[in-house]
């Protein structure tokens, strides 16, 4: 048993959709951390193309059978969420220049509130670097297809929605 083994580790979102490049980073927080709960944020605004419960349930899906990860929505700001379940980590993937500066002002943001929580960031996997769920619903929206970057559940669900 390592030390990382008893630490729970939040790894928080919109997810709207989850895809792929989402689910490399809770299968690799998983090898690190003993439990990582994923945390869908319920204030995403009024552009949000799936509701929180279609988000978790998404999420739950694609990772069912799978110890050590859980879904959880929750409201708020996510390190007070953290600190809530006693998650030692807040875990974020990295992607590009612009997910750095945005991502350095939080976690100094959220050091200063909950100074015991660190927070930890992961390297997109170079073959996930350029997908983002806004990419995902914008290609979607124009009918494009975005198989083998999301998982079958969203797909699924995707295809249900009606076609401009
Ligand atoms: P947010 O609404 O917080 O930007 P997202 O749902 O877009 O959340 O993403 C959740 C987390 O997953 C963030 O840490 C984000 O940087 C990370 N992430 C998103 N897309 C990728 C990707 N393709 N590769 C690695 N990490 C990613």
């Amino acid at each position: 048993m390592t030390k990382s083994d008893g630490v729970t580790a939040l790894y928080p979102g919109s997810f709207d959709p989850v895809h792929n490049g989402h689910l490399d980073i809770i299968v690799r927080a998983r090898r690190v951390f003993g439990r990582v709960v994923v945390a869908v944020a319920t204030n995403v605004g009024k552009q949000a193309m799936f509701s929180t419960e279609d988000r978790v349930e998404m999420l739950r899906a694609a990772m069912a059978g799978q110890e050590g990860i859980e879904v959880r929505a929750f409201e708020g700001l996510t390190v007070e969420f953290a600190a809530s379940i006693r998650a030692g980590v807040i875990v974020r993937g990295l992607r590009a220049n612009e997910d750095f500066e945005f991502e350095l002002k939080m976690a100094a943001m959220n050091k200063r509130l909950h100074p015991e929580i660190e927070t930890i960031f992961m390297m997109t996997s170079p073959e996930y670097a350029y997908l983002s769920s806004t990419l995902i619903r914008e290609v979607t929206g124009f009918g494009g297809s975005v198989h083998g970057l999301i998982p079958p559940t969203v797909e699924e669900r995707l295809a249900r929605r009606p076609k401009p």
